[in-house]
C-alpha cells in the first residue's frame, strides 16, 4: 500500500472509531509517526493531505523541517534532553514529553528568551513500566501544579504510551485510566493548565484509545510500514 493510501485507510478507520464513541473526527488528529522514515515519504504524506508529524529525536526534526514546508507542524514525541531544548524549540508546535521539572524549567527559559508560550504535554507512564519514560499517574499532579508557575510555556494535556500489546484491547485500561487521570486533574482548575490534548494510541491500538478519549493519536507504522533501525 503507497503512503497516500494508508493514510486514507488510518483516516477512515479514526472516522468509525469516532463514530462508535459518538465523537466528531474533528476533534480527534492523526500524528504521522515519521521517525527513520525518508523525506521522500513525508512528502508523500505532505502530498496526501497530512500536516501533523512526529519524530522522537531533535536531529531528525532539524534535518527534515527545514527542507519540508513550512506550514508542517512538527511534535517532539521523544525523550527530549534538557541541552537540546534550545536547537528544537523554534521548530515544535507540541512537546509530548515532559516528565521532570527540570526539562520544563529548561523549555520555559528558551521560551521566555524568544517570547514565545511553548505547549507541552506531560509524559505518563500509566503502566509503570521500568524502561519507559514519564511520571508515575501519582505524580503527574504535583508536577504539573509546579509546572503552572512557569509563565513560558502552558500544559495543554497528557501523553502516553501503552504497553506493547498483541491485541488492542488489553490496553483499554490503559486508556481508560490517563483519560480519567486528565478528568481528575481538569477539576483541579490549575491556573496556565488545560486537560483538552490526550496523546494516546499507537498503529497497534489507536482506535481504541479514540474509544477511550484520545484526542492525538501517533501513528508510525500503519502509515508508512516498518522500521528498519538498521540504516
Ligand atoms: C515510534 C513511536 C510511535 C509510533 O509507533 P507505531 O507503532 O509505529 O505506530 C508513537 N509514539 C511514540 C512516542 C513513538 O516513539
Amino acid at each position: 500500500m503507497s503512503v497516500a493510501e494508508s493514510i486514507r485507510e488510518t483516516r477512515e478507520r479514526i472516522e468509525a472509531a469516532c463514530q462508535r464513541a459518538g465523537r466528531d473526527p474533528k476533534e480527534v488528529t492523526l500524528l504521522a509517526v515519521s521517525k527513520t522514515k525518508p523525506l521522500s515519504m513525508l512528502q508523500e504524506a505532505y502530498d496526501a493531505g497530512q500536516r501533523d508529524f512526529g519524530e522522537n529525536k531533535v536531529q531528525e526534526i532539524l534535518e527534515k523541517a527545514p527542507v519540508l514546508s513550512e506550514d508542517i507542524r512538527w511534535h517532539m514525541i521523544g525523550h527530549l534532553q534538557r541541552n537540546k531544548v534550545r536547537q528544537v524549540i523554534d521548530r515544535t508546535v507540541l512537546i509530548h514529553s515532559v516528565d521532570s521539572f527540570r526539562l520544563a524549567e529548561e523549555i520555559n527559559i528558551q521560551a521566555l528568551k524568544r517570547r514565545i508560550l511553548q505547549d507541552i504535554l506531560i509524559e505518563v507512564n500509566a503502566a509503570g513500566e521500568e524502561s519507559k519514560f514519564g511520571v508515575s499517574c501519582e505524580d503527574a499532579l504535583p508536577l504539573i501544579e509546579q509546572i503552572s508557575e512557569l509563565k513560558g510555556l502552558k500544559v495543554r494535556g497528557l501523553m502516553t504510551v501503552a504497553p506493547y500489546v498483541v491485541a488492542s484491547e488489553e490496553n483499554r485500561p490503559v486508556f481508560r485510566k490517563i483519560k480519567q487521570l486528565s478528568v481528575d486533574i481538569n477539576t483541579e482548575n490549575i491556573d496556565n493548565v488545560s486537560m483538552d490534548v490526550l496523546s494516546m494510541g499507537m498503529s497497534g491500538d489507536y482506535e481504541t484509545a479514540i474509544e477511550e478519549g484520545a484526542t492525538i493519536v501517533r501513528v508510525g507504522t500503519g502509515i508508512f510500514g516498518e522500521r528498519n533501525y538498521s540504516r
